[in-house]
């Protein structure tokens, strides 16, 4: 709480509605969430509205609001370029992480939240550390307060798969971009077809 008795005010950047049900879930206990998908790394179309609808869902699930950001697919596209060739969790991610938490960031000073957060660190995909170094400078650069967190901790992840499965949301296999798509990684997980992903449903 804050020091007038309100909770505090957290725009959470989510990723995918697996992710956002289980985090959102948790964190609205302690504070006044809105969420914010901004995600132009995900490709090809069809998939990106499939993953924004089922996010919608889990708006409607908690009855939380969730803004859709710009599809900047093109700047993500000449930000990440150069590292391609990258395997998943290399630099071409930290960029994405990056210009997605900054985009958080920015709209977060700009509605006058108290804090950003992100729900990305559930996934076993995600680098928790790199997230949270990188949403701690981005926070310090802006002026605005960062939520340090790794959600997969305490079993979050499998939890999160449970209740995903439970309301019936779409689960992803693979990161997000086309290149996580190609890679064997997420063939692999295509074909055993259990955890999902894109920041999420666990792999993304
Ligand atoms: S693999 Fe995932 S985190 Fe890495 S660049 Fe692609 S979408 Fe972003």
């Amino acid at each position: 709480m804050t020091s007038g008795g309100r909770r505090p005010a957290l725009l959470v950047h989510v990723c995918c509605a697996p992710d956002a049900l289980y985090v959102l879930g948790l964190l609205r206990e302690a504070y006044e969430i809105t969420g914010y998908f901004y995600n132009p790394n995900i490709q090809p179309p069809s998939e990106y509205e499939l993953r924004l609808r089922e996010t919608m869902r889990v708006a409607d699930i908690l009855g939380l609001p969730i803004l859709e950001g710009p599809r900047d697919f093109d700047r993500w596209s000449k930000a990440t370029h150069v590292f391609r060739d990258e395997p998943e969790k290399g630099r071409r991610c930290d960029i994405c992480y990056a210009l997605r938490l900054f985009e958080t960031a920015r709209l977060a000073v700009e509605t006058g939240k108290d804090a950003f957060a992100t729900v990305m660190s559930l996934s076993p995909w995600k680098k928790a550390d790199v997230l949270n170094r990188i949403g701690r400078m981005t926070g310090r650069r802006l002026g605005i307060g960062y939520l340090e967190a790794d959600f997969k901790k305490k079993d979050g992840f499998r939890k999160s798969v449970v209740l995903s499965k439970q309301h019936g949301l779409y689960r992803q296999d693979y990161c997000g971009c086309l290149y996580s798509k190609r890679s064997e990684r997420g063939a692999e997980s295509r074909s055993r077809g259990d955890i999902g992903g894109g920041g999420g449903g666990g792999l993304g």
